[in-house]
């Protein structure tokens, strides 16, 4: 094994084995150096993980499910009317809605590479970016559908949209049983990242 010697004059090996505690590690030194300001830092890591995160999306699908006209217009040309909620940006700038009915199921993928729609979910998860991924969207997509725990009946279509550079795609998940006259806000909370993707379904509202 390549890492079996322990060299103690290695600086890596002040380091702490943890990635999270790693990272702790160098932010620390960054910051006694003068080279980041942590408040600085904190503000990046708030902003892709709570304010540009999937909570955004979530916003547009309550919206979609709450709106008729909204809805509408979302599917018809997505890309002005989410701009005009302030999601628009790097990794966002051409915006497709695709709606899951009855009938179809949508489910994203970028197969060449990540590309994500980042101003409405944030930053890609792992698996998103995996090859295993990228390569059985496309060639079994009921199986890993299946390894994410949805399963879908026969009838239902599933529809693979390959992301691009220039085209993001958000699912519009159906909106579950049980949630009439629920608020915008409560639907939100609903809707998670993976039903965005089409890797996962809303969730059904607690009882
Ligand atoms: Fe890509």
């Amino acid at each position: 094994m390549p890492h079996d010697h322990h060299d103690h004059d290695d600086p890596h090996a002040l380091l702490p084995p943890d990635p999270a505690l790693r990272v702790r590690a160098l932010e620390t030194l960054l910051a006694r150096k003068g080279l980041i300001e942590p408040a600085a830092l904190d503000e990046i890591i708030d902003t892709y993980q709570n304010r540009i995160g999937p909570r955004n999306g979530a916003q547009v699908v309550a919206r979609a499910w709450s709106d008729p006209a909204f809805r509408a217009a979302l599917l018809q040309d997505a890309t002005p009317v989410v701009a005009d909620l302030g999601f628009f940006g790097r990794q966002g700038e051409h915006v497709v809605a695709v709606e899951n009915t009855p009938e179809v199921h949508n489910m994203v993928v970028c197969t060449l590479c990540s590309c994500y729609p980042w101003p409405l979910l944030g930053i890609p998860p792992a698996w998103y970016k995996s090859d295993a991924y990228r390569s059985r969207a496309v060639r079994e997509p009921r199986k890993v559908l299946a390894d994410f725990g949805v399963s879908l009946p026969e009838e239902i279509a599933v529809r693979v949209w390959d992301s691009t550079a220039e085209v993001r795609y958000l699912v519009i998940p159906r909106r579950p049983e049980g949630t009439e006259g629920m608020s915008v806000e409560d639907l939100a909370a609903l809707v998670t990242r993976d039903s965005m993707i089409g890797t996962g379904l809303a969730r059904a509202p607690t009882a």
